[in-house]
């Protein structure tokens, strides 16, 4: 078993730099939605096709942006961490494709834009583009049409024991561009912390979460990702 495990966990910080738009107008408002209002299951439930559109209209849009240098920083560290023997777990909020763009493997705890799950049989068509039609009918069980595979408002993230499982090995933890205050995501720093595990965070501003104990980086994702990722993997070959 590896020494060492690094645990990335990262945020919306991320995709913000290579463009990724939030969906809100002015007001805060999609078509006259908060966006909180069409990610539910009630939403779902009431008005598919409102649903439908806010999210062809999000994945119309990954067609438009591009893995930034913290994708590509990130690429870099997991090679340098395999090289130097220890063990690399990413585990991302983000729903966009960014990561695997970027050949990088990615725990998504919220879902992707691109996968599509049926809820009646737990089927899932992944990979998608762009669809043009309005829904998706299951291939596998008929049912009628199969919803976005992303954990709305109310429901619970995917892959928590997986998650669980790299938390309790992990030595360093590093959260980038995330908020602090979408749980669980943000209990993941403080569980890393107790657990004795060094912990970085990168920002635009201090996270709600943020301990003394972190070492902080502030400024956008794009640029201090690469050199506070150098820094850590330069610990790794210092230590062999
Ligand atoms: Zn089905």
């Amino acid at each position: 078993m590896p020494k060492h495990h690094v645990v990335v966990l990262t945020g919306a910080g991320v995709s913000a730099d290579s463009g990724v738009a939030t969906f809100r107008d002015a007001g805060g408002l999609w078509e006259g939605h908060r966006p909180e209002q069409v990610a539910t299951p009630e939403a779902w439930e009431c008005d598919r096709a409102l649903v439908w559109r806010f999210y062809q209209a999000r994945r119309a849009q990954l067609r438009t942006v591009q893995p930034n240098p913290a994708h590509h920083a990130l690429r870099a560290f997991a090679d340098a961490c395999r090289e130097a023997g220890v063990a690399f777990t990413l585990i991302t909020q983000n729903v966009d494709d960014l990561h695997e763009r970027a050949r990088l493997e990615a725990i998504h705890m919220h879902g992707e834009l691109a996968s599509l799950r049926c809820e009646r049989c737990g089927h899932k068509v992944r990979g998608l583009d762009y669809v043009e039609l309005s829904f998706l009918p299951c291939a596998r069980c008929g049912h009628d049409a199969m919803r976005p595979d992303i954990v709305w408002f109310g429901e619970i993230p995917f892959f928590l024991d997986e998650i669980d499982r790299a938390m309790r090995t992990c030595t360093h933890f590093v959260a980038i561009g995330t908020s602090g205050n979408v749980w669980p995501a943000a209990g993941l720093l403080g569980a890393a912390r107790e657990a004795g595990a060094v912990t970085w965070v990168q920002a635009l501003e201090e996270p709600s979460n943020l301990d003394r104990r972190d070492r902080f980086v502030c400024g956008r994702a794009a640029q201090v990702v690469e050199p506070m990722l150098r820094e850590i993997a330069a610990l790794f070959h210092s230590a062999s």
